[in-house]
């Protein structure tokens, strides 16, 4: 229990990705101050609204206090924890031997902390011997991961945040980074006022991020390739190419730069291709080639989508190029939206990864098989997000346990996961709270977990830099970790000696170790200097960035000189496929929806939803429409709309705005039903993914608005 004693803890905020430090003085009532903390080295005490907020969401309202199981009579009943979890492993167990380890699935969130991913992965891949355990991370930044992969040969982000404040160009595709990035759009613009750098915004939707005097490129969707291989063609015609560079750490580049001629061959042909002005498209690609330090930031726009992985690579084959990766102030860099979306790809938390990043490898299967004397290792990928939900709703999956994560809102075609949930055999879920959208579909059993300011662990962000989240409250009722309501089950189902852990401490000193088994260099996650630490240098760990190899001094940035992870040590040329949305629209479905996030709210809203002043920027459910389709649908601003697509229909408020672009909706995810409006916009989505990452495409679903 935390003694209330108002010492002021050190933590990370509980939302994005950019992992800003916060100070939160606990008031001995449940609540604390908050604010920034001065001395982290992503935010310098600065915080956005969402994270100078969280002192107003730490009440009890609607959280989930004990265990809980669904007595014969339909009723949620309390029960203790030993039963709750007696009955989950009972039931995990009789799953596995009846249909084997493919049966039974966990679905994880960017909100677990690193300690948490790594239990839930080692029980899964390495006991149960089932790599169906993913994560909505798969819904953030999967296509980045598989990007790098292709590129890197291993899942790095090669700069970190000092490079947005050093470049002399800043470029945006796919990212409003001013609403959910906000603490680093503020540097970039510390930047530009400071030292002058210019900006290019690459959006379909003209968003609070393009500033006056910033370059905004309104591309048509699902078009980013051509623009990026257009810009690789005029840097080779411009002589703008480091050929050195290319030469000797790269490989790939002839055939990359033939399928770019392909696809866009010159100036016009972008142009034509992304919808966008000859003049506009020749004032980026000449920005860009005679500007050293730029740095190319890239976010959902480019990762949810059914060619995101493409997109990243398209990017990246520019910075291969000109040989500005890894350099200050000139990098790709992708920025990923929650907390902990890189300590979950860190410890093997997608389907697709086995952990520390190794792959299904024979040899890291056998490597990890031995760190963890695991006694059934997983072989071959599991199924990622969208997969494993389609595998529940035709009865394959028969047993998934949810936790911190609410895919009835979440996930595209939400309705059709609803439907899936209600066929599984047992369905568990880990929660803060007591009901929610996938609670309420028909939960066996919830487990009450630790909630931010009463969980403590590691948090990796965008820059790789680890941080620490520590505890500064008592956790209410029966509250655990997660980590051990997983080591508690793992212990049942008869894998006690793998999961003896008694803190967090305990998990990341394992888990630092694995990192450097058998690494010597060849893998690019290494925090091998860090897996001695004794349990107060965990309570005193101040944010480290990645890697952190025994005897090996810091490194902020990769690739700068090659060293690559491919067995060659040379970074590939990926030549993209022409770009090409999946669907069509059609006469009944004539537009195409964007959904995205606003810059108040937090996913589903179960936290942010309890800031009133949070509420007041945007307090409502709405679709974003251009003025010419509001006409041409007989809409006003302010009136009540409903968006169809093949998937489902919501009603959504209208707000006619030339931020849009013709033939585009946007609506945002937040509200469900749990949070009283019914407008789960995820229910509209089309569960159509990227044949790589797995990456749901999230912007360009064909839909039809009509008056309310
Ligand atoms: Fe929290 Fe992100 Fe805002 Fe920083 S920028 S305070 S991490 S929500």
């Amino acid at each position: 229990a935390i003694d209330p004693d108002l010492r002021t803890i050190s933590t990370t905020c509980a939302y994005c990705g950019v992992g800003c430090g916060i100070l939160a003085t606990p008031d001995g009532r449940g609540g604390a101050a908050i604010s920034g903390d001065p001395a982290h080295p992503a935010n310098f005490g600065r915080l956005c609204s969402k994270g100078s907020a969280l002192g107003e969401t730490l009440g009890l309202t609607n959280r989930l206090l004990y265990p809980m199981i669904r007595c014969g009579k339909g009723i949620m009943e309390r029960v203790a924890w030993s039963d709750a979890l007696d009955h989950v492993a009972h039931r995990f167990q009789h799953i596995i031997a009846r249909d084997g380890p493919g049966a039974v699935a966990f679905y994880l969130s960017g909100q677990l902390l690193t300690e948490d991913y790594y239990v839930a992965n080692k029980l899964m891949k390495g006991f149960i011997g089932s790599a169906n355990v993913d994560t909505n991370s798969r819904l953030c930044m999967a296509s980045s991961v598989a990007g790098h992969r292709r590129a890197f040969g291993a899942d790095t982000v090669p700069g970190c945040y000092e490079d947005l404040d050093e470049a002399d160009l800043l470029v945006l595709v796919g990212s409003n980074a001013a609403w959910c990035h906000p603490v680093l759009y503020q540097r970039m613009l510390v930047n530009k006022q400071q030292r002058g750098a210019r900006m290019i915004v690459i959006d379909p939707r003209r968003t609070d991020t393009v500033g006056d005097d910033d370059l905004f490129l309104g591309l048509k969707p699902g078009t980013d390739t051509a623009l990026f291989s257009g810009l690789l063609i005029y840097l080779a015609d411009n002589g703008a190419l480091d050929r050195d560079y290319i030469e000797r750490y790269t490989s790939g580049f002839d055939d990359a730069i033939a399928r770019a001629r392909n696809m866009a061959g010159s100036l016009s042909a972008t142009a034509l291709a992304t919808g966008l002005s000859e003049q506009d498209v020749a004032a980026f690609f000449q920005m860009f080639a005679s500007t050293e330090r730029v740095v190319t930031m890239y976010s959902q726009g480019v990762n949810q989508s059914a060619q995101g992985t493409d997109k990243v690579n398209a990017i990246v084959n520019c910075h291969l190029a000109t040989g500005r990766i890894g350099k200050p102030g000139a990098s790709p860099f992708s920025l990923t939206g929650q907390p902990n979306a890189m300590g979950g790809r860190e410890v093997g938390g997608l389907a697709n990864q086995l952990a520390a990043h190794m792959g299904f490898t024979p040899p890291d299967i056998d490597r990890v098989r031995r760190f963890w004397k695991a006694p059934r290792i997983a072989t071959h990928e599991g199924l990622k997000a969208v997969q494993m939900f389609e595998a529940i709703a035709r009865g394959e999956i028969k047993a998934l346990w949810v936790m911190g994560t609410n895919p009835a809102v979440s996930l595209p075609n939400a309705d059709g996961v609803r439907e899936a949930l209600k066929k599984l055999e047992l369905f568990v879920v880990s929660e803060n709270v007591i009901s929610n959208d996938t609670v309420d579909v028909g939960v066996h059993v919830l487990l009450p977990a630790q909630a931010w300011g009463e969980k403590s662990g590691t948090v990796t962000n965008s820059e790789r830099c680890i941080s620490r989240q520590r505890a500064f409250l008592s956790p209410p009722g029966e509250a655990k970790p997660d980590w051990w309501i997983m080591g508690e089950v793992a212990r049942r189902l008869g894998f006690g000696a793998g999961f003896d852990f008694h803190s967090a401490a305990d998990i990341f000193r394992e888990h630092a170790a694995l990192s450097a088994f058998e690494n010597e260099g060849a893998r690019d996650f290494d925090i091998g200097a860090l897996q001695s630490l004794s349990d107060s240098d965990f309570d005193a760990m101040v944010p480290v960035q990645w890697p952190v190899r025994q005897g090996n001094e810091p490194q902020a940035r990769f690739f700068a000189e090659g060293g690559f992870f491919a067995n060659d040590f040379k970074a590939r040329f990926v030549a993209p496929e022409i770009p090409a949305l999946r669907t069509e629209t059609t006469a009944a479905r004539p537009l195409r929806l964007n959904t995205g996030r606003i810059r108040d709210q937090w996913h589903t809203m179960t936290r942010t939803g309890e800031s009133p002043r949070l509420g007041q920027h945007l307090p409502e459910p709405f679709v974003e429409v251009h003025p010419d389709d509001a006409a041409r649908h007989g809409l006003a601003d302010g009136d009540f709309a409903r968006v169809t697509t093949d998937y489902g229909q919501c009603t959504l408020r209208v707000i006619v705005s030339e931020r849009q672009q013709r033939g585009m909706l946007f609506a945002p995810i937040h509200w469900s039903e749990a949070n009283a409006t019914g407008a789960r916009v995820g229910s509209l989505v089309a569960p159509i993914t990227d044949p790589f990452s797995g990456q749901p495409e999230n912007k360009a679903t064909p839909a039809s608005i009509t008056p309310y």
